[in-house]
């Protein structure tokens, strides 16, 4: 199979990077366009990308000249790592240019006719595309994935709604790599936890309800979802403790077995960037831990631990998710392999 081109708007970011690093190891993708900010606009890749990953910059993007973002220029399928202040605007110009943008970004995660896309989860929900153009005269068309502690928190849900949850109330301990470079000041979060971050609540109590919900989003799911997230000193790894109630309560072993057993689309598929398993359950007392555990699945893996009965809610637990690889970019390269599986890419 010939490679398919690929681009990325917001390529030197902290999401960008895990694009650039992903995609140059990709079987099926060939990334031949990278797209910022006029600050690094006409710059090689290397010259303005702060490289934060153990990894080094693969050699076929280093010298590469930064371009603008301007719809019509690279190939049709562009990944998006665009802070939000820009990406409404650019990702639609680009969608309504007939480029397909497979985004992270919030702007478009809760419009109606956008999927708001977890593969294993909700593939079905692509079927919004055909209304999607014919509503917003779009020749392209954009498909997000979601906030990166959300991805985490419906993962771990999902095998979980054949028993009828009716609540969740989750706290998170979200890593400084989710708050991009050069992100939260180092005054303020080492040795510290700090407990606010914006917009992040509001966006996991409402996306989760769209990925589990129907009719491609549009009926969310019937559950309360209550949400404190917290910033700590972590480098990569969202981690969140999570208590959930049940309309019919299961065992804790029902529990455990939903979630080991619990595979979509891309472990059906063998789609490349695919966990198999997509849930990891660890029995140990002390884990998930991020240091430990981020990096299961080529970080495409969630890791539940300690599930055990709440005596205020039905049963509680441990997961986690690295949010730069499973929380967006990773999550936005799966996306893609899904659509181009299901030959809504070309
Ligand atoms: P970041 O490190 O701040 O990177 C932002 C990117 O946007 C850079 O490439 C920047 O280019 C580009 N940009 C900024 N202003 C622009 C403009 N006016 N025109 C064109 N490009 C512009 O942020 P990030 O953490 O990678 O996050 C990127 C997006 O992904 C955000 O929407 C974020 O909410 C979302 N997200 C992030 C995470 C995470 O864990 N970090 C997880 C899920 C989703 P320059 O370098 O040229 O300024």
């Amino acid at each position: 199979m010939d490679a398919i081109e690929v681009g990325v708007l917001g390529a030197t970011g902290v999401v960008g990077q895990q694009f650039v690093s992903r995609l140059a190891r990709h079987p099926w993708f060939r990334c031949t366009w990278l797209a910022a900010s006029e600050r690094s606009v006409g710059k090689p890749y290397k010259s303005v990308a702060p490289w934060k990953l153990t990894t080094p910059i693969p050699g076929g993007s280093a010298g590469r000249i930064v371009e603008a973002c301007v719809p019509g220029k690279g190939p049709k399928v562009v990944f998006s790592g665009l802070d939000a202040s820009v990406a409404g605007e650019i990702e639609g110009a680009f969608a309504k240019a007939g480029h397909i943008v497979v985004s992270n970004a919030r702007n478009f995660r809760m419009d109606p006719l956008v999927p708001l896309l977890i593969p294993e989860i909700n593939a079905d929900h692509l079927k919004l595309l055909g209304e999607q153009r014919r509503s917003k005269g779009w020749s392209g068309a954009i498909v997000t994935n979601p906030n990166c502690s959300t991805i985490v928190l419906a993962m771990a849900l999902a095998p979980l709604r054949q028993f009828n949850i009716r609540g969740v109330v989750v706290s998170t301990m979200q890593a400084v790599s989710g708050a991009g470079y050069p992100g939260v000041p180092s005054l303020d979060i080492l040795g510290n936890v700090v407990p606010f971050i914006s917009g992040e609540e509001e966006k996991m109590e409402s996306e989760t309800l769209k990925i589990l919900g129907t009719d491609g989003g549009r009926v969310p799911y019937s559950a309360v979802v209550s949400a404190h997230t917290n910033r700590v000193p972590v480098f990569d790894g969202h981690t969140m403790t999570v208590s959930v109630a049940f309309e019919n309560k299961p065992s804790i072993e029902a529990i455990k077995e939903a979630m080991r057993t619990f595979a979509g689309k891309p472990q059906e598929l063998w789609l490349p960037s695919a966990p198999q398993p997509p849930i990891v359950v660890n029995e140990e007392e002390n884990r998930p831990q991020p240091r430990l555990d981020v990096n299961l699945g080529d970080g495409m893996a969630i890791t539940v631990g300690r599930v055990r009965e709440c005596r205020v809610m039905h049963a509680k637990f441990v997961a986690l998710g690295h949010n730069t690889v499973r929380g967006a970019a990773g999550a936005a390269i799966l996306n893609a392999e899904l659509m181009h599986a299901e030959g809504t890419l070309q």
